[in-house]
């Protein structure tokens, strides 16, 4: 195996749904056939929105129920709830002291959540790509898996690496994203970027049931007002899904037959539905078994923890010793 590393984080806020699968997921779980993986429950990321503590654990275990049902095997690759190494912040403060906030005010998902939550514009959500750079340098991690969302927070980790490394002397790789073949999927309203903070998700335990009420309701090409109007693929969220969930096949049949308007837009669905159902229901089927062992569950994120520790304690050993304060440690 190689020696190279890969992290990737995920936020316990909600259930994962299939922008988390098809944007980061598939990508984290095939790289651990040919990396080091570590793979994060970021729980202090979700608390810069408001959260329920009394959710908080239930929400951790779910998180990792998900990632090991769709694929992360806990005895090849770490997986770990970021609050149990504290090294994540302990980092994240060092490199506060070398970042300038005014490459905090620019990223994009700064201003969004600004706006969405006016009331609660937070030092945590400022901060949140600081932190999420000590997440990934604190492993040393050269591959990071995600949605194309985290790519300017990406850019950010970059060139805190560079600062890092040019005033300290070298200690972290520059990591790369690694992207989805479908790095983005948009919400059930066609134009959000599907996010469990905006409830416009498919989850990935909804049921057959609930993915086509979802499905059928689902904004599709907008310039399409007719089941006679030719359509516009390129312009069509589920026609995105189903470049993520179907079968080459598939995927032109319906392109084809959109644009000629020899299929409705429900008849494009119908064929989404059953191969995204194919997709999750052995996934579904683990969920399902995962929650009757929560005990085993626990017991994996308390080795991962350990594991992760042992590489955290060591990068902050290199960092002290660039940062002169060694000696007291
Ligand atoms: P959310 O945005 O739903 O709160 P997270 O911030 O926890 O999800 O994101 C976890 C991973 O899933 C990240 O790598 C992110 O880029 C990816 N991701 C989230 N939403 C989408 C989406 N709609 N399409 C593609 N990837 C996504």
């Amino acid at each position: 195996m190689s020696q190279k590393r890969v992290f990737s984080g995920i936020q316990p806020s909600g259930r994962l749904h299939v922008g988390n699968y098809v944007g980061a997921m598939r990508n984290m779980i095939a790289l651990q056939k040919d990396y080091f993986c570590i793979y994060g429950i970021v729980d202090y990321h979700a608390m810069t929105v408001h959260f329920d503590p009394k959710e908080m654990e239930q929400s951790i275990l779910d998180c990792a129920i998900d990632y090991m049902a769709a694929g992360i095997d806990p005895d090849r690759s770490v997986l770990m709830v970021q609050s149990t190494v504290s090294e994540h912040t302990e980092l994240a403060w060092i490199l506060n002291t070398i970042t300038p906030i005014s490459w905090l005010l620019r990223v994009p998902t700064f201003k969004e959540k600004r706006e969405q939550n006016p009331d609660y514009v937070n030092m945590g959500l400022l901060d949140y790509p600081v932190l999420m750079a000590a997440d990934i340098v604190l492993y040393k991690a050269e591959v990071v898996p995600v949605g194309d969302d985290q790519l300017p927070h990406l850019e950010l980790t970059r060139e805190i690496v560079r600062r890092f490394n040019s005033l300290f002397g070298h200690v972290f790789p520059e990591p790369k994203a690694q992207l989805g073949e479908v790095a983005r999927i948009l919400g059930l309203d066609g134009v959000n970027k599907m996010s469990k903070s905006l409830d416009n998700c498919i989850y990935l335990d909804d049921s057959r049931e609930e993915i086509w009420k979802k499905l059928s309701t689902a904004v599709t090409d907008v310039r399409r007002k007719r089941r006679t109007d030719p359509g516009n693929p390129e312009e069509c969220n589920i026609f995105t899904m189903h470049k993520a969930f179907s079968k080459k096949e598939d995927i032109d049949y319906c392109a084809r037959e959109c644009r000629a308007a020899g299929i409705g837009c429900l008849d494009c669905k119908k064929i989404l539905l059953e191969n995204m159902c194919k997709e999750l229901e052995p996934i579904q089927k683990r969920q399902a078994q995962l929650r009757e062992d929560r005990d085993a569950v626990q017991e994996i994120l308390v080795r991962g923890r350990k594991r992760a520790k042992e590489i955290a304690v060591q990068t902050m050993g290199e960092v002290y010793t660039k940062l002169g304060i060694n000696a007291y440690h």
